[in-house]
């Protein structure tokens, strides 16, 4: 099967911004940006979404969960950040290798009202 894009990022076949990184993920900037600050969290195993997570996944993606709060604490947006993953093209998802899409500095309570 050919290479992800973030494949290819993570084995430097295309440029990043990097941001972190570690045997298990990379987190880059998102080269489109939806948010002053928008950070992608990236197993460097290429699960292809989510919903195809396997149950010997598990520490990975907690461990993606971590590096969130790492990235977040790093960029002094600890207080007020959004998480999201876009799970199959019908929900956006246009990169088939699992990410976390980190977005601060932008409202989102008009989404999510509390
Ligand atoms: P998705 O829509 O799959 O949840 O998110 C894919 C994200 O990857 C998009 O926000 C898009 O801007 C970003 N993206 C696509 N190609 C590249 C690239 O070559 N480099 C970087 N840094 N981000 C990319």
């Amino acid at each position: 099967m050919s290479k992800t894009i973030f494949e290819k990022i993570i084995d430097r076949e295309l440029p990043s911004n990097i941001f972190y990184e570690d045997d298990l993920c990379i987190a880059i900037e998102d080269i489109a940006p939806k948010a002053p600050i928008h950070v992608l969290i990236i197993p460097k195993k290429p699960i292809q979404k989510l919903s195809e997570a396997k149950k010997t996944d598990q520490a990975l993606l907690g461990h993606l969960m971590m590096v969130v709060k790492k990235v977040a604490e790093e960029l002094n947006v600890q207080d007020a950040f959004n998480i999201i993953i876009n799970n199959g093209e019908k929900a956006g998802q246009t990169v088939f290798h699992l990410h976390i899409h980190l977005l601060a500095g932008r409202n989102f309570t008009d989404l999510f009202p509390g």
